[in-house]
């Protein structure tokens, strides 16, 4: 799994990085099979996370690059990490991004959830081939945010999907044909929020092999400041020179290469218009909720629902107020504890005047504390 041998068309690496105390990152290099997985939860629960979900896709994935049935072995991933959450082994709330790619010839099966990526240097071109599941992606999509903008902003390691919380998990499958002597890499977000694009395309188009390749991609990322643990896999898709293998795949796939290439592209875009369509939904559905909750002792409107999923909170404080709970009866300042949700927000400012009379009236007439 660590080979460090330059005759190989295939390397990975992990490094811990320069902040971080320990690496909750983990890789598998199993050919056909590959995958990258970005730990979380902390103090080495994220850890365990990445390395069962790796584990789990090794034992289930399928011999085949295909991309539905890769998405079930990343499925049994999540399942695998939630069980181990519910046993003991980490911690409840770890969790784990993965993508995980399957090679045959020139195909590429992908499965992936999170914000570790795949990318491509197609005939010298880069391309990524994934679509991040994260707060700062949803909001370049949606046109709040600029690619640019994206890179610097306080939220850009919130994912919106993990393995590890939701037994229903929403994994996105695509394929795509390579053409013979493209890159296929994947990393975890320590590399992308250090080195840019552009730079990751110079080092995977420059002449050397998978494992200086990866070792070069670590060290831009350590020189970027190494903020994040990084963790790097390259692929070099078979050039079709070896005649006892490329037989069958032959001139002919490699005619078609480019107009198959075209169609995964069309999916990949499709893919990303479905998901990005889901996601703006999610945060409408949201924004148009509201709740009203305890916080120190007094009770906070917010717009958006209690709570967080896989890490991702989806509410903003709307306002907070001088009404202490105490002066609310018990069974309402009981409900307040894990908020009470209302339709919308104009609902919940006309439940807030409730509360305020209510306050009100239980001062001045009986100005006892609740029991
Ligand atoms: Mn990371």
């Amino acid at each position: 799994m660590n080979a460090r041998r330059d005759d190989l068309p295939y390397a990975g690496g992990s490094d811990v990085g320069l902040v971080r105390s320990g690496n909750e990152d983990a890789y598998l290099i199993s050919p056909p099979l590959y995958a990258v997985a970005d730990g979380l939860g902390g103090h080495s629960a994220g850890e365990i996370a990445s390395s069962i979900a790796v584990e789990t896709l090794q034992d289930t994935a399928p011999r085949r690059a295909d991309a539905k049935a890769l998405g079930r072995a990343v499925r049994q991933a999540n399942t695998a990490v939630i069980t181990a959450a519910e046993d003991g082994r980490g911690r409840s709330g770890m969790g784990t991004t993965i993508t995980a790619a399957m090679i045959e010839g020139t195909r590429i099966a992908v499965a992936h959830v999170g914000d570790s990526r795949a990318y491509l240097l197609h005939l010298g071109e880069l391309q990524q081939i994934t679509d991040d599941h994260s707060m700062v992606a949803d909001m370049v999509r949606r046109g709040t945010l600029t690619l640019e903008e994206s890179r610097h902003h306080p939220n850009r390691s919130v994912i919106t999907r993990a393995l590890g919380s939701d037994p229903n998990l929403l994994v996105d499958t695509l394929e795509v044909d390579a053409a013979p002597g493209d890159r296929l890499l994947l990393c975890s977000d320590g590399l992308t929020s250090m080195v840019e694009d552009q730079l990751i395309e110079q080092v995977l188009g420059a002449s050397h092999t998978p494992q200086q390749t990866v070792d070069r991609l670590i060290g831009y990322a350590l020189d970027a400041g190494g903020q994040d643990n990084v963790t790097v896999v390259v692929v070099d898709i078979e050039r079709g020179t070896d005649a006892g293998t490329a037989q069958d795949t032959g001139s002919r796939s490699q005619q078609r290469s480019g107009s198959r290439w075209a169609l995964g592209l069309l999916w990949v875009l499709l893919a990303a218009a479905l998901i990005g369509g889901a996601i703006w939904g999610t945060y409408a559905y949201a924004r148009s909720q509201a709740y009203l909750i305890e916080e120190n002792d007094v009770v906070v409107v917010y717009e958006g629902v209690p709570g967080d999923f896989a890490g991702i909170e989806l509410h903003w404080r709307s306002t907070s107020t001088t009404i202490t709970t105490a002066a609310l009866d018990p069974i309402t300042a009981s409900r307040l504890k894990a908020g009470v949700r209302t339709e919308d927000l104009e609902s919940a400012y006309a439940l807030l005047d409730q509360y305020r009379a209510q306050a009100n009236e239980s001062l001045s007439a009986t100005p006892t504390p609740a029991p």
